[in-house]
């Protein structure tokens, strides 16, 4: 390719309104640009790179023995309505009616309509296992879409289902999808982390997430530094704290104007912050009131306290004029002696002796309270987020905490939307039974913005070559004046082309300086500079984009065309 012959519009400025570098430098790249809001247009550039990504995907399902479909984008309400998802899924789905007034949606995912088509043609045990994927474009409706194409609304996914006659199949496909995830984050050059996860909505038990490691990532991982053990820290288990001291206090109420917060009244009473308690109360599944207690240190994990049985889902913090009313004190003085609603409590705060929480009065405070002496003993659960330094739920080693941005998801889900869709196949006896199903998703568009925010330097991207939009860029310096330099690019050009490797040459007569701040923005990982002074030398000069030097090579064309094969 010629670069003069592009679209490439690229820009020094750093746009306002792009808050993550890798969407800033996607825009400064002319990779991408903004339609509205987590709308974005894919430029030539920008395509190549999705393009790349997008065959290593499917290479790699293919190999693996899925087979490609590609389904429709809007979808009718019926099939979310047999599914029973149409009230669940809220306002991410965007819904729409044609002129028969008929209720469709935009998909924010595909089961429904793969077990629809499923349920059409396959009859027999004997058609299955199947695993069908495609590559398609999902419309998500998210809260705050952000990051350019790292939280888009509409985005490119592949989604892949696979439907088994009973849990060892299902089981057996998982293990070949992570497999196949495994190659293709290998293959994208990517440093990445494989995580338990939470399962969300879609239900199902089983299922693990690849992270993409950055530090601007949206999700926190808990990594073991010295077992196996990694997941995201909406689903990471809590190792047990050890039990319980005995007691060796009083209760004793102590003043604490103004002090409402467990920092404060640490600070005030002189403690550690870990002694203290502190009550959240939420709406339980009753719709009553309920007092979670966590050590003032502690943080509540949202999604844990979801998938406990007597707390609402979603979580919905008491409002204060409740809690008022309730207590007859106000929020950051709650406390458990006399609490008068149920309280559950984080294991580690169950564990304490000796500690300090709300007296219910304003202003102060009851410390060396104890639990089953001053108050029931609670229900106890894991409630908390895992935090660096605690012990891994294992038992290897200690927990470390990573910042990742998650590109792929697998899931066994079980009978969940077969049995509600009515999907049935016959068996080798011929009874009818419920196919058992898998589903897999990998953020095909995420996955670009995602290398960004990996790969890059104060200058620009550094693409892993796999998915770089070109392998080769040839720097002419004076192609106007000088017929050695032309006639020397050309042939490269020509000899790099007809060895089959991508190679855009920079034919658009620039200044040097901006054509390499270019280059360096685009992070094309091989750079050639074809220039009179190297020439009359017999040499290019040549810069890896990962390398802070250039090097001055034989003009050779067979080796250099090797140098960039080899990575
Ligand atoms: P997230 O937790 O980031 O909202 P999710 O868990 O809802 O994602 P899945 O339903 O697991 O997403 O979808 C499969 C993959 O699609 C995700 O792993 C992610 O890479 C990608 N994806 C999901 N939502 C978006 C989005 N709004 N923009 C870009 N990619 C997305
Ligand atoms: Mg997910």
């Amino acid at each position: 390719m010629r670069f003069s012959g592009m679209l490439v519009p690229t820009s020094r400025e750093t746009p306002a309104d792009a808050e993550l570098v890798s969407h800033q430098l996607m825009l400064r790249a002319g990779l991408i640009r903004k339609l509205g809001s987590g709308l974005y247009s894919w430029m030539p550039m920008g395509l190549r790179v999705l393009h790349r990504i997008t065959a290593i995907v499917r290479e790699e399902m293919d190999r693996a023995g899925a087979q490609e479909v590609l389904l429709p984008a809007i979808q009718p309400a019926e099939l979310w309505q047999a599914s029973g998802r149409w009230d669940v899924m809220g306002p991410l789905m965007l819904r729409l009616k044609d002129r028969h007034k008929r209720d469709f949606c935009y998909g924010p995912t595909h089961e429904e309509v793969i077990t629809d088509l499923v349920k059409q043609d396959v009859r027999s045990w004997k058609q299955l296992p199947i695993n069908l994927y495609q590559i398609q474009t999902k419309f998500r409706d998210e809260t705050r879409p952000r990051f350019g194409l790292m939280r888009a609304r509409e985005f490119i996914m592949k989604d892949a289902y696979s439907f088994h006659v009973d849990g060892e199949g299902l089981a057996r496909e998982y293990a070949n999808m992570r497999a196949t995830y495994q190659r293709i984050f290998d293959r994208l050059g990517v440093d990445y982390r494989v995580v338990q996860a939470d399962s969300g909505d879609i239900g199902g038990t089983g299922s693990e997430e690849f992270h993409v490691l950055a530090g601007a990532g949206e999700d926190a991982l808990a990594v073991s530094d010295a077992g196996d053990y990694a997941a995201n820290v909406e689903a990471a288990a809590c190792a047990s704290p050890g039990p319980r001291p005995a007691s060796s206090a009083e209760a004793e109420e102590v003043a604490t104007p103004g002090k409402a917060t467990c920092e404060d009244v640490a600070e005030l009473l002189g403690i550690p912050l870990e002694t203290t308690i502190k009550l959240l109360v939420v709406e339980g599944t009753d719709g009553g009131l309920l007092a979670l207690a966590l050590r003032g240190d502690h943080e509540l994990n949202e999604v844990k306290a979801e998938r406990h049985p007597r707390i609402k889902s979603p979580l919905k913090l008491a409002e204060r004029e409740r809690i008022k009313e309730v207590f007859d004190c106000e929020a950051g003085y709650l406390g458990v002696r006399d609490c008068p609603i149920p309280v559950i409590a984080d294991h580690s705060a169950g564990a304490l002796a000796d500690f300090v929480c709300g007296a219910n009065r304003v202003d102060y405070h009851l410390r060396g309270v104890n639990w089953g002496r001053d108050c029931p003993e609670p229900e106890v659960a894991d409630l908390r987020n895992v935090r660096e330094g605690d012990p891994s739920p294992d038992g290897q080693g200690s927990i470390r905490l990573l910042r990742g941005i998650e590109v792929g998801h697998i899931f066994q889900l079980g009978d969940k939307y077969s049995k509600a869709m009515e999907l049935t196949v016959l068996d080798a006896g011929s009874q009818s039974i419920t196919p058992v199903m898998g589903c897999y998703g990998i953020g095909v568009s995420r996955i670009a913005a995602a290398v960004v925010e990996q790969c890059h330097d104060e200058q620009g991207i550094c693409w892993p070559q796999a998915i770089a939009p070109f392998e080769l860029l040839i720097c002419p310096i004076g192609l106007d004046r000088s017929e050695a330099v032309r006639d020397a690019a050309e042939a490269l050009y020509e000899a790099a082309r007809a060895a089959g490797i991508e190679v855009l040459m920079d034919d658009r007569g620039l200044r040097p300086g901006v054509m390499f701040a270019d280059s360096e923005l685009l992070g094309i990982p091989h750079r050639v500079v074809v220039g009179d002074k190297a020439l009359a030398d017999g040499e290019y000069e040549y810069r890896r984009r990962s390398e802070a030097d250039a090097i001055r090579i034989p003009a050779d064309h067979d080796a250099l065309i090797d140098r960039v094969r080899a990575g």
